[in-house]
Parts: structure tokens; C-alpha cells; sequence
């Protein structure tokens, strides 16, 4: 079992497949061109993840999530999530939903039940502002082909003040006739984003905005849940916030990372990295490398909790949302 210094019980590791994606999101993708890790061969392959996996679920870890990047644009994902679907653990993923119907039938086969598609808004033309490519369309029937197939899914929402912060209630409205779990997640900084404090529609903003034409109450919530959850009285949906940036959610969390290039993460936000791909390569046993990079886990946002959290825009010790995974 893995646990850190402050006795959290960590069994949820979340993958990066790829760096690369195929939208380019405003708050996501780096202004720069700093990041990314294009020499494939510093690369996990599919075999080196279920290896790495394969150590991690022998520590107890029985939850994970493919992510990125995109991760349906890498082109052995199907044999990834084959490949992973022989361990005892759940499988989920995030993606911003344009592959996704070429990948049903991988899914059901691999009982991965639960799918996280990202989309910002309900309408096109400033859907296509955020993400930078004209996927609209195809997102929106990849999440109605979800539904009909019986995934239970999860949409993410970036909200931006300003930006899509006026379609909280346009995606409530869409939970009316839909099983859909939105979940909007708090603009958060990372290198290159352009993120800052005035663009944080807060948890307590959203609540607001949806009450004003909703009934809201409340769901209870999980240990280890990231999500604040509530409903709409006779919704066949629900949302929740993720309210990273107004009320840390860092008490409960059992997570931990690995990037692409086989580097893990002990938080979102953490300033360091511990490799475990060169340890594997070079035939080393990576538990000990894993126990010490948990049991060094700040309690909170990976030690970053002071005023000028998200003013070091070049910092070369933290990697994009994309380089990280998120
Ligand atoms: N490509 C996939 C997708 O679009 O869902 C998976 C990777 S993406 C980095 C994972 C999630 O992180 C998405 O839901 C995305 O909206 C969210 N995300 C990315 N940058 C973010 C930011 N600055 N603040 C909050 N959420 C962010």
C-alpha cells in the first residue's frame, strides 16, 4: 500500500499517453513552444506502461485514468488500454471526445465504463475560440454515442469569467433530459496559459449563478473526490465543481501521476519529478524510486499555496497541463 508522510493511502494513478493533442485550448496549450518531449524514444511504449502499471498495482493502486495530451490520438491506445484492461483495477479516461467513435467497441471490451469529454461551450463558433480547431460537432455526437451505448459520462467545462462563464445554465439545462455529469473546473495556472485571478469563476460564483434559475442540493461526496457534487431536482443529470483554486480539495487526495516520458508526479502542481523510465530501462527496481517521490508530497497544491501562486509563467520546474497530463 502506498502512502505519504501525512498517512494518505494513494491508489489512483493517472496516465499520460502523449503530450501532444489535437486541439489547442486557450487555457491549456503553452503560448510557448517550451514544452513537449519529441524524441518518441523518451517515450513510455505500450509495453513500459503496463510494466510500470504492473508495479504500481502490486502497491495497491486500483483506480487509473488514461489522459494527455489527447490520449486517443496515439496510435497503440487501443492495445494500451487492451493491455491494461487484464489488471484488477478501474479504467477510466479524459478526452476532448474527437476520436471517441472509433473507440467504443475498445472501451466496452476493456470494461472501461466511465468517460470524462471535455467540452467549454454549448455553442460552436466560441467553442471553436477556445479550443482553437472546429471540433464542435463531432465532440457533441461522440458524447450523445456515449450515452446511447450506456457509458457513464462526464463532462468537463473550463469556466472562464467572461469567457464561458454566461453558459453555466446552458449546460444545467442539458443535464434536464440527460444522464450528464458536468463538472466545472476552476481556471488554474500553468506555464504559459495566461492564466489570472480575475479569469476564476469560483465555486461559490457558480453556485450562485445556477441558483438564481435552479433549485440546487447538494450530493454527498467521497473521500477522495475532487468534485463538489449537487443536483437539480428531476435532472437526469448532476454537476459538481472542482474547485482547485478557491477551496483546495488537497485533504483526501490519493492521486499520482506519470507523464509521458516516464517521469511521476506526486501532485498536479508539484515542482519536482522522479524518473521512472530510466530506473526501468536500466533494469533498476522502481518501488523504492515511487515510495520516495510519494512520501515526499506537500500536503497542499505541491507546496504552492502563497499569493503569487500562477505569476511564474517560465518556470522551468513546472510543465503544461499538456507535458504534465492532466
Ligand atoms: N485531451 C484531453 C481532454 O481534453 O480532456 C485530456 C487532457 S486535458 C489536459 C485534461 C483536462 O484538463 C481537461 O478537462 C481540460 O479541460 C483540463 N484543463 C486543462 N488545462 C486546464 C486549466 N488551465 N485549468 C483547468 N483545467 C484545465
Amino acid at each position: 500500500m502506498l502512502k505519504d508522510s501525512f498517512g494518505r493511502i494513494h491508489d489512483y494513478l493517472r496516465i499520460s499517453l502523449t503530450d501532444k493533442c489535437n486541439l489547442r485550448c486557450v487555457y491549456c496549450h503553452p503560448t510557448n513552444a517550451l514544452h513537449g518531449h519529441h524524441d518518441y524514444a523518451k517515450n513510455m511504449s505500450a509495453e513500459e506502461i503496463e510494466k510500470i502499471v504492473s508495479v504500481f498495482v502490486g502497491e495497491g493502486v486500483n483506480k487509473i485514468r488514461f489522459t494527455g495530451g489527447e490520449p486517443l490520438i496515439r496510435k497503440d491506445t487501443k492495445e494500451i488500454i487492451e493491455r491494461l484492461s487484464n489488471y484488477p483495477v478501474k479504467l477510466t479516461i479524459t478526452t476532448n471526445g474527437v476520436f471517441v467513435h472509433d473507440f467504443i467497441d475498445t472501451f466496452k471490451t476493456a470494461d472501461l465504463k466511465s468517460v470524462n469529454v471535455s467540452l467549454d461551450s454549448l455553442n460552436k463558433e466560441k467553442n471553436s475560440t477556445i479550443n482553437q480547431r472546429d471540433e464542435f460537432e463531432r465532440v457533441k455526437r461522440n458524447i450523445d454515442l456515449l450515452l446511447e451505448n450506456d457509458f457513464h459520462v462526464k463532462v468537463n467545462v473550463v469556466v472562464m469569467n467572461g469567457i464561458n462563464s454566461d453558459e453555466v445554465n446552458d449546460f444545467i439545462e442539458w443535464t434536464k433530459d440527460f444522464p450528464l455529469h458536468i463538472r466545472f473546473i476552476e481556471f488554474m495556472p500553468f506555464p504559459g496559459n495566461k492564466w489570472d485571478h480575475e479569469k476564476v469563476f469560483t465555486h461559490q460564483q457558480i453556485i450562485k449563478t445556477v441558483s438564481e434559475k435552479y433549485p440546487v442540493e447538494k450530493l454527498s461526496d467521497d473521500a477522495h473526490d475532487t468534485a463538489k457534487k449537487y443536483f437539480v431536482p428531476n435532472h437526469k443529470g448532476t454537476f459538481a465543481v472542482i474547485s482547485t483554486m478557491s477551496e483546495p480539495f488537497c485533504s483526501g487526495c490519493n492521486r499520482m501521476r506519470i507523464t509521458t516520458d516516464g517521469k511521476m508526479r506526486n501532485c498536479l502542481f508539484s515542482k519536482t519529478e522522479t524518473d521512472l523510465l530510466t530506473a526501468l530501462r536500466a533494469g533498476n527496481d522502481i518501488v523504492p524510486l515511487i515510495r520516495e517521490c510519494l512520501y515526499g508530497k506537500h500536503y497542499m497544491l505541491g507546496g504552492n499555496h502563497d499569493e503569487h501562486w500562477g505569476e511564474e509563467e517560465t518556470a522551468s520546474h513546472r510543465r503544461s497541463m499538456l507535458g504534465i497530463g492532466g
